[in-house]
């Protein structure tokens, strides 16, 4: 009821992942971050849906009350029904339970078109990104999508994906899956997400694959083993249907990580780490700092 009496069509719908957020300063700081620099270059009002624990929503109502005027976001709670839905596909991208990303709101972009029946069009973002652009601008990426896209993602910046399928590769030499751009099925990453919540309730392939028995059939086809939630997912189902995704430019998520340049990739890692022209959103995965602008 009142979650949605708020929703109008002029406005961009944001949802972002802030849990665990007590005693966390650093996932706090990250947070402020995001949120006053989104603020600072949007031209459209926003709907803030904060996806986490009462304590976090707290921490992020006082954040946000900061850098913020009032009125510009409501607080939505949906942990529960979440929980329910996604927690038989957990099993399938966790290293064990308890791990830190098995927790179920990593997995919610997946299923959210269910939990949600009246959103139509959501972008939903981590909370250690910096904007550098409109987010409008961004939003004005759901026009792109050709007829079979039901959301827009980055490719991942990192061969991260050329590793979880190394054996899949070493059977299949000239296999596109995990491969660099621009021709690779590089696989995702998850930070930034355009959810075309209408089309993902009306694609019967994508609802058929968000089961656990097809995403069991994928990993073993693949011989995949991920770990790191819904990125994960998308990334294995784009290898047998690249059409579901529209390619977001690296500029709306310039991830800084550069973990797998030093463990094993040197060689190859550029090709998937380079990103070339006005950086629109910075994102400081595994816990890089962002530039000061
Ligand atoms: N997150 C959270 N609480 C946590 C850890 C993660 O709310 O304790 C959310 C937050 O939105 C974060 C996202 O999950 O941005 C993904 O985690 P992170 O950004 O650390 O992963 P990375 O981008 O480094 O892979
Ligand atoms: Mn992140």
């Amino acid at each position: 009821g009142d979650l949605l009496s708020v929703l109008e069509k002029d406005q961009v719908n944001i949802m972002i992942t802030f849990t665990n957020a007590k005693q966390n300063g650093n996932l706090q700081n990250k947070f402020r971050t995001t949120v006053r620099s989104l603020f600072h270059f949007t031209s459209k009002p926003v709907n803030l849906f904060i996806l986490g624990d009462e304590h976090s929503e707290a921490i992020a109502k006082d954040i946000l009350a900061e850098v913020t005027q009032p009125g510009k976001y409501v607080i939505a709670s949906l942990v529960k029904t979440v929980h329910e839905i996604v927690s038989e596909m957990q099993k399938y991208f966790s290293y064990k339970p308890g791990a830190y990303f098995s927790d179920s709101l990593f997995f919610l972009s997946i299923v959210v078109h269910q939990v949600i029946p009246d959103l139509h069009r959501v972008i939903m973002i981590d909370c250690d990104l910096k904007f550098n652009a409109d987010i409008l601008e961004l939003y004005n990426h759901f026009e792109k999508f050709d007829e079979n896209n039901v959301m827009g993602i980055a490719r991942d910046a990192q061969p991260v994906y050329r590793h979880n399928l190394h054996m899949y590769r070493n059977k299949f030499k000239n296999t596109r899956a995990g491969g660099p751009p621009p021709d690779g099925l590089t696989g995702f990453n998850s930070g930034v997400l355009l959810l075309d919540l209408d089309r993902m309730r009306k694609s019967r392939l994508y609802n058929s694959l968000i089961n656990a028995e097809s995403i069991k059939n994928l990993t073993e086809k693949y011989m995949f083993k991920g770990h790191l939630g819904d990125q994960d997912f998308y990334a294995l189902i784009s290898l047998d249907h690249e059409e579901l995704f529209y390619v977001l430019p690296c500029t709306w998520n310039r991830q800084l990580c550069t973990w797998w340049r030093d463990h094993g990739y040197a060689d190859v890692f550029d090709q998937y780490f380079k990103c070339e022209g006005h950086i629109n959103i910075y994102h400081g995965n595994c816990n890089t700092e962002i530039p000061k602008l």
